[in-house]
């Protein structure tokens, strides 16, 4: 082993959220939670014209009752020119924290800028669409990466119920998915440890699985649309945020079947959700990996989660395409994708086998 690595063992650092608050009218302790952790003068609150509309309007009202001063930067993209945008405001107003107010792309821009300027960040998901909303890594267009670089985690989430309902179904649904895409993230990731030496956690591991089979086993609590439900759903994003946080990496909640879905966002873009297509990917991957891949089909079956290209408005040849591209994703983590080399003919026979073409 070499120092440098072992340097990296002996300090690894994880950088967790302090606070985490999830529930019916949760966004009402928006001004406690800031008090407690210090921040009484100022804010700014990065929100979408729609998210400000459905809780930054809220926040900056009750933080400015709270004697606050707030600002508010609107952002509709995660660019980089977003984030260098935001990171201007963040410099001239020097507020004590950033708030994220939104889905993804301005958590996102929350998040990066917020890293870059060494300001603590409190996470407010208007939906529970992926785990991004609790974890330390944004997604920025234009880094040429289509996944997420490690930023900083939130100091503080606070996720309300209420809110997150009222949000499209189909985002709930998305949400399982990039969930349930741990099953096969974490076989990754111990594939790669075992073949490649690459370090493994298993506290975060575990974690991460944990997190996909509390959702698989409550598919039928969330499908009935009930509170308890989306908290299961919000629980269980944020440990996979959390694992993140432990492993240092996105290791524990993206693995092959991630590469799948940023690939079939590249052949086919803008038509279906980041979780929708990862929960796809992981039907087939868990085939890969010989794990129980008709179960992970049933169950986001019974989530009314799509399972096949039609279901998400994709050509057959989109999905053995973006099958063949997913390996070259990201070519320097190790997956069963690098292992097995799928031909374009492995591909189809895949997808086939598994239902999803
Ligand atoms: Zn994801």
């Amino acid at each position: 082993m070499n120092s440098v690595i072992d340097l990296y063992l002996k300090h690894h650092h994880m950088q967790l959220p302090r606070e985490v608050i999830v529930g019916n009218g949760a966004l009402e302790r928006v001004p406690e939670i800031s008090r407690k952790l210090g921040f009484r003068k100022s804010a700014l609150i990065i929100a979408g014209k729609k998210t400000y509309d459905i809780a930054g309007k809220t926040v900056k009202e009750l933080l400015e009752d709270d004697k606050m001063e707030v600002n508010t930067l609107l952002v509709e993209t995660a660019t980089i020119m977003d984030v260098g945008a935001a990171e201007e405001k963040i410099r001239t107003l020097k507020p004590q924290v950033v708030f994220g107010v939104g889905g993804g792309t301005k958590i996102d821009v929350a998040k990066c800028s917020s890293a870059h300027q060494e300001t603590p960040f409190i996470s407010i998901p208007t939906t529970a669409s992926h785990d991004g909303i609790a974890s330390p890594l944004s997604s920025i267009k234009g880094l040429d990466k289509p996944f997420s670089v490690m930023s900083q985690a939130p100091i503080a989430i606070i996720a309300d119920t209420n809110i997150i309902m009222q949000a499209p179904w189909r985002f709930i649904i998305s949400g399982c998915g990039d969930v349930i895409a741990k099953l096969t993230a974490v076989r990754d990731w111990k594939l790669a440890h075992e073949e490649r030496n690459e370090y493994y956690g298993t506290y975060a591991a575990s974690l991460a699985l944990m997190s996909a089979k509390l959702v698989m086993e409550n598919a039928g609590l969330i499908k009935q649309e009930s509170e308890e439900g989306v908290r299961v759903l919000l629980e269980a994003l944020i440990s996979c945020g959390v694992a993140m946080s432990i492993a240092g990496s996105s290791r524990p909640c993206s693995g092959s079947e991630h590469m799948f879905s940023h690939a079939l966002e590249m052949v086919r873009p803008n038509q279906s959700m980041h979780g929708e297509r990862c929960g796809i990917g992981t039907i087939m991957m868990a085939s890969l990996h010989k794990a129980r891949w008709k179960h992970v089909r049933t169950t986001l079956e019974r989530l009314g989660a799509p399972t096949t290209a039609s279901d998400l408005d994709a050509r057959k040849e989109d999905v053995v395409e973006a099958l063949r591209m997913a390996a070259t994703i990201r070519p320097e983590r190790y997956t069963i994708l690098s292992k097995l080399s799928l031909g374009v003919a492995d591909c189809e026979r895949l997808a086939k086998a598994t239902g999803t073409i």
